[in-house]
């Protein structure tokens, strides 16, 4: 078997939060041809499957063993003016768009800087400046816990929505162990979000590593590096209302951003607004705040527990609900 088990894990560098928490035992596994031998080892208990741990939030201990997968294999096949590559789970996401981008090719370069791993992108069905991931993936291989076996589960199986997938509504079902994703030579410039077309302009001779640079800049002069400074990205979702509730906020608050929903009878409201709105910016109480640039995201100042970070959280959607009586939920997984 080519798994390793640490007994006792200091989880604190392998969560961009930087919380302090301990696995007992993690278990990274190099092949993934191994995970049925490693599951007869977890005897029924359904591990928790950690990736960079760029969107969990670890309230405690997990009560579960941890498994890591660190396959980083690529396997690339062209047809046409279609590249397909099979990605293993481990891959950092950052570090695989940007090969591609390197070799010309077009659908993920939107999603660049997203911290994290390729097993987990479809699991919130990763997006950023107008790109989903769905849109790039072919289909989604996964260890089933419950069988022990391996299928390969296509787009449609995902059920992908907005930070959304099959995946997520059941997170101990599956291990995902490979993506594939379908790829273009093809120039498609996806620079509809504000802030990419104001530096970009599609003339012809763009490339998907100058949209990919392009917005690498943005995120960088908006979001705190984690590395610096502990945090889960949009520490919470933006919440999808029903039309009529939108209108009467928006008569109400003439400033208020509504942008379009999942269908014409819903809207999207802007959670960092709300959170913004409600007083919350810059907020620090003992080492948990929110993020002075940006409401969206909470912040760990240094020795910031998960309990710190969720009660923080806590009060702020109490507060958002009491001011204008929308729920707003948390985008990362909260364990323990
Ligand atoms: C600074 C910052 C900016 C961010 N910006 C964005 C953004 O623009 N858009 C966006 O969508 N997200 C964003 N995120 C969130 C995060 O980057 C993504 O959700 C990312 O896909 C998480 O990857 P991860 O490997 O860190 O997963 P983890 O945080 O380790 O895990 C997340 C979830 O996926 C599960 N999981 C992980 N790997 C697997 C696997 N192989 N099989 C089964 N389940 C698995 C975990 O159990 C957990 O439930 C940001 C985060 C940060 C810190």
């Amino acid at each position: 078997m080519t798994a390793q088990t640490h007994h006792e894990f200091d989880l604190r560098s392998s969560n961009t939060m930087g919380i302090a928490a301990v696995a007992r035992p993690l278990i990274e596994v190099l092949d993934v041809a191994d995970l049925p031998n490693v599951f007869d080892v977890f005897n029924g208990v359904r591990p928790l499957v950690l990736g960079s741990g760029s969107n969990i939030v670890f309230a405690a201990d997990p009560s579960m063993p941890v498994l890591r997968l660190r396959n980083e294999e690529l396997v690339w096949r062209e047809d046409g003016d279609d590249v397909y590559v099979q990605v293993g789970a481990g891959l950092n996401w950052h570090a695989f768009v940007m090969d591609t981008v390197a070799r010309g090719l077009w659908g993920i370069e939107n999603l660049a800087y997203i911290p994290g791993t390729v097993g987990a992108c479809p699991i919130q069905n990763i997006g950023a400046y107008g790109v989903e991931v769905k849109d790039a993936v072919l289909n989604v291989t996964v260890f089933e816990v419950a069988t022990g076996s391996f299928h390969t589960l296509s787009n449609a199986d995902c059920d992908f929505s907005y930070r959304e997938s099959m995946f997520k509504r059941d997170l101990t079902k599956y291990v995902i162990t490979n993506v594939e994703f379908r790829l273009s030579k093809q120039p498609k410039p996806q620079l509809s979000y504000a802030g990419l077309s104001e530096v970009l302009n599609d003339d012809g001779t763009l490339t998907s590593k100058q949209v990919a640079d392009a917005v690498i800049a943005i995120r960088q002069s908006k979001l705190p590096d984690p590395v610096v400074l502990g945090n889960a990205g949009s520490f919470f979702k933006n919440p999808i209302v029903p039309l009529q509730v939108a209108e009467a906020l928006a008569a109400q608050y003439e400033k208020m951003p509504v942008f379009k929903g999942s269908s014409d009878a819903t809207r999207k409201l802007s959670a960092a607004w709300l959170i913004d709105q409600a007083g919350w910016k810059g907020h620090r109480e003992g080492d948990a705040g929110v993020s002075p640039g940006h409401a969206l995201v909470l912040v760990n100042y240094g020795n910031a527990t998960g309990a710190d970070i969720m009660n923080l959280a806590h009060k702020i959607t109490a507060s958002v609900h009491d001011k204008f009586n929308i729920t707003i939920e948390p985008e990362p997984r909260v364990v323990g």
